[in-house]
């Protein structure tokens, strides 16, 4: 039994073959998904989503590269969103420097409100960070993030970050790019991230992973993730799923799996 924990399937891509997408997702092992929401306006969606099946669950956020629409959600509003019994985490949140131009304080603000609503209501953070991984780490100990813990997804930073992220208790999760032949650093990493603090996720519709590359991601593929990161680590597939499966009902309490 494997797990997505973390794909967009409210995207058009996505949602429109979910029937498919779910059958494919069983025939793989994939039990589980966690569906990301990146906008206040597509958060209905995506609860929707998790709504419509026992296997699924999502979060609430807006994600780093939305620029300021007029309005940023709230500290209240994101832990009113947040009290649905499918919404088991907040994020996707972070600072991404890579898209962003510009002033980026209003990023670093958000995430700071982001931060202050998971602690509210006590649930953990889902975290996406990009060339900006000194003041991730940085709010997130200010902020006091330890607290309800979270995963660095889609990781693509240092051993050194890694470390870090998992001193204040977060998990470290991998996608698609682990696969990829030229990403040299980022499997070092993996194969140094212990199995008791690893996931696996797809990021879907994008990256995925090898053999699949450059085609349109589900979250079958992550059983490619997984197989890569146990080959790295020298274990079994069977132990690998075991363990992110594991990991991930601790990490995302409110998730129950489906009898
Ligand atoms: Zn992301
Ligand atoms: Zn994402």
């Amino acid at each position: 039994m494997l797990v997505d924990s973390h794909c967009h399937l409210d995207f058009p891509e996505l949602r429109s073959q979910l029937p498919e997408l779910l059958s494919r997702m069983a025939a793989a092992g994939v039990s589980h998904a966690l569906t990301i929401s990146t906008t206040l306006a597509g958060f209905a969606g995506v609860r929707e989503l998790a709504q419509s099946q026992p296997n699924l669950w999502c979060t609430v956020g807006v994600h780093p590269d939305e620029r300021r629409d007029g309005r940023e959600a709230g500290i209240d509003e994101l832990v009113g969103l947040a009290s649905h019994p499918k919404v088991v985490a907040i994020g996707e949140t972070g600072l991404d420097y890579f898209r962003v131009e510009g002033d980026t304080e209003w990023q670093r603000e958000r995430f700071r409100a982001h931060i202050r609503a998971a602690r509210a209501c006590a649930k953990p953070l889902v975290i996406h960070t990009r060339e900006a991984a000194a003041d991730t780490l940085r709010i997130l100990e200010e902020e006091g993030a330890r607290e309800v813990g979270g995963v660095m997804h889609c990781f693509t930073e240092s051993l050194e970050v890694a470390r870090a992220a998992m001193r204040m208790g977060f998990f470290i999760s991998f996608s698609g790019i682990v696969t990829f032949k030229n990403a040299k650093s980022i499997k070092e990493v993996a194969r140094e991230v212990p199995l008791d603090r690893l996931l696996v996720e797809t990021d879907a519709p994008y990256l995925a992973p090898v053999p699949h590359r450059g085609k349109t991601n589900e979250p079958a593929f992550v059983r490619h993730v997984a197989e890569e990161v146990a080959n790295l680590k020298g274990v079994g597939l069977d132990e690998l799923a075991q363990a992110t499966t594991r990991n991930f009902f601790a990490l995302f309490r409110d998730a129950r799996p489906a009898p």
